[in-house]
């Protein structure tokens, strides 16, 4: 039941920011990203009824789609990669675009929400964990770009977002997100204003926050296996 799950994950983000706490690492709250991807509709609701505030989809289509058919309600996090051509549906579609992972999308981004009057919250996504089917600004592209951030009037950089690599033993995970966490506090000195960052799924979201996440994305742990034979 998703009432019961959600009881036990908050129990552990809390376990886990007190471990955090006692190892002095800033940050004493965080966001919880519900990930509803290959999940009914309903999911949704059901999440948002029991106190859930935001919701992870990794697909514009998919997201277009549940919006279309639910109340409004919740806010909308992009997690998955967006192509070029998507851009202009997932500035209509999301809160926050937490998966921006090269210059050209940040770009299109802008463009979009500079024509529909809106400032896009945006997270960068970075290739820590150098696995070759990931996505992610590498650390010279991510060093290239910092630059160039303000010359994006409209969208307004909140933080970072990374994915750590898949492995046996979640301990593995570890030094990816304190480098995560690393890069995070560098990018806050420069710019105060960051106050995001995206680590940890469910299978090592714990580990994330202990080295500093304030934002988890949480799917299976919460909803149970996903549905690949929903169509969207
Ligand atoms: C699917 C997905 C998640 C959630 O994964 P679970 O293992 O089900 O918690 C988190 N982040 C991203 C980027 C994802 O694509």
């Amino acid at each position: 039941m998703l009432v019961d799950n959600l009881k036990i994950v908050q129990g552990k983000i809390q376990a886990a920011l007190q471990t955090r706490k006692e190892a002095k690492l800033t940050g004493d709250n965080v966001t919880l990203v519900a990930v509803t991807k290959n999940h009914a509709p309903e999911v949704i609701t059901e999440a948002l009824a029991l106190g859930v505030e935001c919701i992870g989809e990794n697909r514009v289509q998919e997201a277009k789609h549940k919006k279309e058919v639910l109340p409004a309600g919740g806010k909308w996090h992009l997690i998955g990669h967006l192509q070029t051509n998507k851009a202009r549906q997932a500035v209509a579609l999301f809160e926050l675009i937490e998966s921006v992972d090269s210059e050209r999308l940040l770009e299109l981004i802008n463009e979009e929400a500079v024509r529909i009057g809106k400032v896009q919250d945006v997270l960068l996504q970075l290739n820590i964990a150098k696995e070759e089917q990931k996505t992610g600004f590498t650390r010279e592209e991510y060093l290239a770009i910092l630059p160039k951030l303000d010359t994006y009037k409209n969208v307004r950089v909140r933080g970072l977002m990374v994915i750590a690599q898949a492995c046996t033993d979640v301990e593995e995970t570890r030094p990816v997100f304190a480098a995560g966490y690393r890069c995070f506090c560098r990018l806050k000195e420069a710019r105060p204003e960051i106050d995001c960052l995206s680590m940890g799924m469910s299978n090592d979201y714990t580990v994330a926050i202990e080295e500093g996440a304030n934002m988890v994305r949480v799917g299976t742990a919460l909803f149970g296996q996903r549905d690949y034979s929903l169509k969207f």
